[in-house]
């Protein structure tokens, strides 16, 4: 006999729901539910959902810990457990994440471990959350040797994404979040990474419909390159673009650059190392450059890092791994480069260098 080497999973991603219809849709009266958020999730909407959960007769508890990537640990994990277990939660209860990838991450990996595993829903309420985050059941925390090095992959009963929750985002979470879409535009689809450009100031309003249209179309573009990876395509490697630049240049600024600011650092120098191999036109390369610029992305943001350091920080993430450091590279915007069956490339030192000092200049 043997075991399927994956347990069957298909569970529903619904973008652009009223959060309560869907919660409503996918549970039943007697189910008792756990709503995890952090402090300021909580205020806006976690409080005014579990009032509105027990009006319409679930039994509900919220626990929820200081908003942030710092809160992203095993001490805030088990504190949350200890709750649960203080309200008698039993391996029949249901985690509601509401909030951020954080809450997300959080939340999720306390399902995956409590009780040896419990069912939840992610109830994403960044833009990061719904196109990213919720999508492909990573869950995780951190700790002082790294980011997500502790963690399981759990994936969630269903998906709920209510674009109103966006209204109160602030601008710079939102483009945080757009970067992630326009990371995977990039490598596989033109016309919505121009669709994107073109309608960006009536998506940062924001405007709730155009960025369904962003969510719908990058989440498919996830669901598909984790679904091939499965079948160990190494597709996955896609959702790496800028990632490798991206997470040196927030470490060495010491996590004061946002994320998504980072990784489209990192996906100009990517940029600007296939220009320089010849394979991408400098006149595409000018297209992001100046489309991230009326984003707020300007280099001067890393002007001050010495690329020598920022080489060497790329090479933290991998010490670990023991794998070379390899490179998404630009064919043409919306078409990455693949030679013979592998889509990452091993870049010498001088060509990065090289690379990232053009891009601290400016241009
Ligand atoms: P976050 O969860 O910290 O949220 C950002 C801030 O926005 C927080 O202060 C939060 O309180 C606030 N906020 C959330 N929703 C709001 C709303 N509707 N209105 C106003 N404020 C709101 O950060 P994030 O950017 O959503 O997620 C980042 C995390 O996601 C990181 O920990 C990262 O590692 C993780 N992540 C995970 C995956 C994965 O596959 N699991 C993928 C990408 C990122
Ligand atoms: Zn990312």
């Amino acid at each position: 006999m043997r075991l399927p080497a994956q347990p069957p999973r298909d569970y529903p991603i619904m973008i652009g729901v009223d959060h309560l219809e869907a919660l409503e849709s996918c549970i039943s009266l007697d189910q008792e539910l756990v709503i995890i958020t952090d402090h300021r999730v909580k205020k806006l909407y976690g409080t005014s959902l579990r009032e509105k959960l027990l009006e319409h007769g679930f039994r509900v508890m919220l626990s929820s810990f200081q908003a942030g990537e710092k809160s992203k640990n095993a001490r805030t994990k088990e504190r949350l457990e200890l709750e649960m277990f203080a309200w008698y939660c039993g391996r029949d209860v249901m985690i509601l994440a509401l909030g951020g990838g954080v809450v997300g991450d959080l939340a999720g990996f306390l399902a995956a471990t409590y009780l040896r595993g419990i069912p939840y829903i992610q109830m994403p309420t960044t833009l990061l959350g719904m196109l990213d985050s919720s999508i492909g059941g990573k869950t995780g925390i951190n700790n002082s040797y790294g980011k997500n090095l502790i963690g399981a992959f759990w994936h969630p009963v269903a998906v709920i994404s209510d674009l109103h929750f966006l209204k109160t985002l602030p601008k710079h979470q939102l483009i945080n979040g757009l970067i992630e879409a326009i990371k995977i535009f990039l490598t596989r689809d033109k016309e919505q990474f121009y669709f994107l450009q073109d309608n960006i100031k009536q998506l940062l309003m924001p405007d709730l419909s155009l960025l369904r249209e962003v969510v719908n179309r990058a989440v498919a573009l996830k669901i598909s390159l984790v679904e091939s990876d499965e079948r160990e395509t190494g597709m996955r490697m896609i959702l790496n673009f800028g990632h490798t630049i991206g997470h040196a240049i927030e470490r060495l600024s010491h996590y004061q650059i946002m994320h998504g600011y980072a990784v489209a650092l990192g996906i100009l120098v990517e940029l600007k190392i296939s220009e320089l191999l010849g394979i991408l036109s400098q006149r595409e390369f000018q297209i992001v450059l100046d489309f991230f610029r009326k984003l707020n992305i300007t280099p001067t943001l890393i002007s001050k890092m010495n690329p020598v350091d920022l080489l060497e920080a790329t090479r933290q993430d991998k010490k670990r791994t023991q794998e070379s450091i390899r490179y998404i590279l630009l064919r043409q915007i919306g078409m990455i480069e693949e030679t013979g069956d592998t889509i990452v490339h091993a870049v010498e030192d001088a060509m990065v260098i090289e690379a990232l000092k053009i891009i601290q200049m400016g241009y």
